[in-house]
């Protein structure tokens, strides 16, 4: 899409710290990091949401959660516990409408998440 930040990130017109690509999948740093391991993994297709996902999308997004267990295994997140996380919607915190999961890990997790 036109005017998406992250479609831009994955086409790298513009600068991102890319750690894992595919043919269909890229990951990288979040330029904000929330914790010591902090990671966005995209389909490079863009779709705003999991709103958005379709039967047909099962297999892609069940790529990208593969993609965040091999992250947390290179980055030695096994043992100290790491937390995937879908941000869907403003009002769940969602700021930027190209679909990613968040990969935390390298520091306590609290539950509920705020
Ligand atoms: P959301 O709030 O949509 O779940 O997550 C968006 C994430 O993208 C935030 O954690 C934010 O720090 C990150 N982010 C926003 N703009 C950029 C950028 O230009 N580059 C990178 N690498 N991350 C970004
Ligand atoms: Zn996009």
């Amino acid at each position: 899409m036109a005017d998406c930040l992250f479609c831009k990130i994955g086409e790298r017109k513009i600068p991102g710290k890319i750690v894992y690509e595919d043919d269909r999948i890229f990951a990288f740093e979040d330029i904000n990091p929330q914790a010591p391991t902090h990671i966005l993994i995209s389909p490079r297709r863009h779709f705003a949401s999991l709103s958005d996902a379709t039967e047909e999308d099962g297999a892609l997004l069940g790529q990208i959660l593969m993609v965040a267990a091999k992250l947390a295994r290179e980055r030695n997140l096994i043992e100290g516990g790491y937390r995937t996380v879908f941000n869907n919607g403003a009002g769940a915190g969602q700021s930027v409408f190209h679909l990613h999961l968040h990969l935390l890990g390298g520091r306590p997790f609290r539950w509920p998440p705020g």
